[in-house]
């Protein structure tokens, strides 16, 4: 793998080699390109993709690269699967957000100009997670957060058998925050502040690993429960559609950021309308832009955007805030940040990328000083405010998509371990346990109450502990 510096470098690769090329676009403050670049240099590696070109180039130092060849890069990590030709450059593929090894690896090989389609298709099954009768996996955990890798690192610590699946987020949640000031004993203590919470993953994941955990790029799709024989069987499919069986298996698939719901939503994410502050508001530099939300997440985000935005108003529905009061008090401290209370995001409007946005009180009489705050009135109740981007930190929704009717979930989508239940409908001791046997679940994806990294951590201690014993238990 080599890193292209400037853009004499890129050329000159392009006169040099005639195969395909693989490009990550990476910057060095975002947490998901860190999370990538082990991924992408184990692709480098592979023997199959020897006559493939892989580059990383630093998207904030490369601009006039970006332009003269046109990439188009609403967000980062992005990845381009080009070749160099008469004209230039051809662009196979253009692929945003977080990969898989298996789905990168397969968009590879269908542009690789040596082998057969068979030889390919034997590539890529070689390259998909096989069961493997002489050692079959005994536990998956699914998910790659905080829960699902302390779950990964005690469960190989005891000499289980463990394959975690990563999803499309590897490391979850925390790879999308800059530092982490909250968790105990991760601090800097030289300088006296927070550390990286891509850290905190990546190095939880490399204990993990130390201890016989094996991580596969991947994402589940679906969850099968079977008796057999008495016997307990799990059987995963994953989004190749291959099938993995396990004995027990830990849900750690945390949740996923909420978007708005509202009309033309889809036409600007990207482009103007963001969920992940640290991942794209470098983008907006010294511009205007607005954040929804009156949690912690958008006071750290609103705080974050300070760092390249002129201004950064808050937007929120309410005038009580779900934030901590450390976390507010920051924000009303920052003299770039303006909030708007009680007000709703109700319509996005621009022509490709965003304009501007439609607001409307979401109480009579808000009196709100419309000249300070730039606000434009339609009438008594809506304003339009001109905006280059918008981001929004409303919560998230727990990812269980692939369990299907497998388990119950309660009114807001979570997962309900049996510590949840009262004492008469409980069907297992143990508390992290469902109520299908073996099936156990940790961190967000069960916990709309706390949602922190710590007791993510914890609650993926606790279903790798009793995992262990109902093991034992089987035996
Ligand atoms: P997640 O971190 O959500 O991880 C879920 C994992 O499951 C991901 O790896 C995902 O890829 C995977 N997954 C999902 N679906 C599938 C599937 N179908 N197949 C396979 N894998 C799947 N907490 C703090 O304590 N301190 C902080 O400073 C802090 N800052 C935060 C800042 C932001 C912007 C946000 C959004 C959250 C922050 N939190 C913080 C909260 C913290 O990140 C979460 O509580 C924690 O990450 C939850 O961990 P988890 O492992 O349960 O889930
Ligand atoms: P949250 O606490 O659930 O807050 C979500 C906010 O979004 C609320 O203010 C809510 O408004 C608003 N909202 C929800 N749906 C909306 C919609 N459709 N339109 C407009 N507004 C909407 O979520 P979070 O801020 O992401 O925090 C999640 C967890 O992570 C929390 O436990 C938090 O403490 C933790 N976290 C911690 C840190 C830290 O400690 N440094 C940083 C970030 C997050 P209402 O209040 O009106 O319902």
């Amino acid at each position: 793998m080599t890193e292209i510096k400037n853009l004499n470098e890129f050329e000159a690769l392009l006169s040099d080699h005639t195969g395909l090329i693989v490009i990550d676009f990476y910057a060095t403050w975002c947490g998901p390109c860190k999370i990538m670049s082990p991924i992408f240099e184990k692709l480098s590696q592979m023997d199959e993709l020897e006559s493939v070109k892989f580059i990383k180039i630093d998207r904030d130092e490369n601009l006039e690269l970006i332009d003269k060849y046109s990439f188009t890069i609403p967000s980062i990590p992005r990845f381009f699967i080009i070749k160099s030709n008469k004209n230039g450059i051809e662009i196979f593929e253009d692929l945003g957000g977080t990969q898989s090894k298996t789905s990168l690896f397969e968009k590879i090989s269908k542009y690789l100009d040596s082998g057969s389609e068979s030889q390919k298709t034997e590539i890529s099954k070689e390259n998909q997670i096989q069961t493997n009768s002489k050692h079959k996996p005994k536990v998956a955990i699914i998910g790659s957060g905080p829960a699902g890798l302390t779950a990964a690192l005690y469960t190989s610590r005891a000499n289980l058998d463990v394959t975690v699946f990563s999803g499309l987020q590897p490391g979850g949640q925390l790879t999308t925050t800059t530092d982490i000031e909250n968790f105990p004993g991760f601090w800097d203590t030289h300088n006296n502040k927070g550390k990286s919470g891509t850290d905190l993953v990546e190095t939880i994941r490399q204990q993990a690993e130390h201890f016989g955990a094996k991580v596969e790029f991947s994402e589940i799709n679906q969850i099968q429960y079977h008796k057999i024989d008495s016997k307990n069987q799990f059987v995963l499919t994953d989004s190749g559609k291959q099938k993995h069986e396990f004995e027990a298996v830990i849900i750690a698939s945390g949740a996923s950021a909420r978007y708005l719901g509202i009309p033309d939503e889809s036409k600007f994410i990207g482009q103007g309308y963001h969920s992940c502050a640290t991942c794209d508001g470098s983008f907006y530099k010294n511009q205007i832009v607005a954040i929804v939300g009156g949690g912690d997440s958008a006071m750290e985000e609103a705080n974050f955007l300070t760092n390249f935005a002129s201004k950064v108003y808050l937007l929120h529905r309410n005038n009580t805030f779900r934030a901590s009061k450390v976390m507010l008090e920051r924000v009303k401290k920052n003299p770039k940040i303006e909030i708007i209370a009680n007000v709703a995001v109700k319509d996005l409007v621009g022509e490709k990328t965003l304009d501007h946005i439609i607001l409307e009180n979401t109480i009579d009489g808000a009196n709100l000083d419309l000249e300070k705050l730039k606000l434009d009135e339609i009438d008594q109740n809506r304003y339009k405010l001109k905006l280059d981007g918008l981001f929004v930190a409303i919560g998230h929704d727990p990812n269980t998509k692939f369990v299907g009717n497998l388990l119950d979930t309660d009114s807001a989508g979570y997962l309900i371990p049996q510590s949840r239940l009262p004492k008469e409908e409980r069907t297992s001791k143990y508390d992290s346990a469902t109520k299908i046997p073996g099936l156990f679940v940790a961190g967000d994806v069960e916990d709309q109450l706390y949602r922190q990294a710590i007791t993510a951590a914890a609650g993926g201690c606790r279903a790798a502990m009793e995992t262990e014993k109902w093991l034992a238990d089987q035996e």
